[in-house]
């Protein structure tokens, strides 16, 4: 479905010394076409990131404020995200969700305002390890989606990340199948609860260890339209090796 897109979650890591040279990495790495390329680095780096990386990558914030700027104490506006260039901004990361304790309702505030105001929207959704084994992952993913559609205006920008929490920073992956299983009954969700077009237009994209060596698989299952990388892609070889998986 739709054109595959990778995106790197370099999350609270790098210090210039370092995206300085992953930003070199990433700039004389070759990258397959066809396939959507963005980078989310922490805020503080965005600009130096926007002005030294290949336009061929695109940015993404890892955050941004509900609503316009203002007196706001340590956040960043949608604004000020788009006056640097930014085409992109993360929502809902598990992170987000279970360690700052965002509310399903306060993220889609988020993602509506960012959407409204035409940044591009990276939805991220998944269960944590015990709602799995207690049989509830579509109830939490099919919550946490419902959450985003009652909130925003459209579904154009929007991508959906399913990344089960415990397959992050875990070394455990989900398999091809368990994946494939939940990217599909979500775009099932969609189908029933949005409309069939959204449902086959929207890119759901994977993440969760995902590295150089299992991205190949993933990415021949059929609902797999990406990934969403945290640790692997802070190495600029391994990253082109996930975007260039696409099959
Ligand atoms: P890891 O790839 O480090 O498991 O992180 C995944 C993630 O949270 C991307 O947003």
């Amino acid at each position: 479905t739709g054109k595959f897109f990778v995106g790197g979650n370099w999350k609270c890591n790098g210090s210039k010394e370092s995206i300085t040279k992953l930003v070199s990495d990433l700039n004389s790495a070759t990258l397959e076409p066809d396939v959507d390329v963005v980078v989310a680095p922490p805020f503080v780096y965005l600009d130096m990131v926007k002005n030294s990386l290949t336009d061929r990558i695109e940015i993404s914030a890892q955050n941004s404020w509900i609503s316009k700027g203002g007196a706001f104490t340590g956040e960043i506006s949608v604004e000020q995200l788009k006056d640097i260039g930014c085409k992109w901004v993360i929502l809902g990361h598990s992170e987000r969700r279970h360690v700052i304790g965002e509310t399903d309702q306060f993220i889609g505030k988020k993602a509506a305002y960012a959407l409204n105001q035409g940044l591009g929207v990276i939805a991220c959704i998944g269960e944590l390890l015990e709602e799995r084994e207690a049989g509830k992952t579509f109830d939490v993913c099919f919550k946490q989606l419902k959450a985003y559609a009652d909130a925003i205006p459209s579904w154009d920008a929007v991508v959906i990340a399913y990344e089960p929490v415990w397959a992050i920073g875990t070394g455990k992956v989900a398999t091809p199948q368990q994946a494939q299983e939940v990217h599909v009954a979500c775009r099932d969700w969609l189908k029933k609860n949005v409309s069939p077009e959204v449902a086959s237009k929207t890119r759901i994209i994977y993440g969760g260890s995902v590295n150089g060596s299992n991205c190949a698989e993933l990415a021949k299952q059929e609902d797999i339209d990406g990934f969403l990388v945290g640790g692997a892609s802070l190495k600029g070889p391994e990253f082109a090796i996930i975007v260039n998986s696409v099959t």
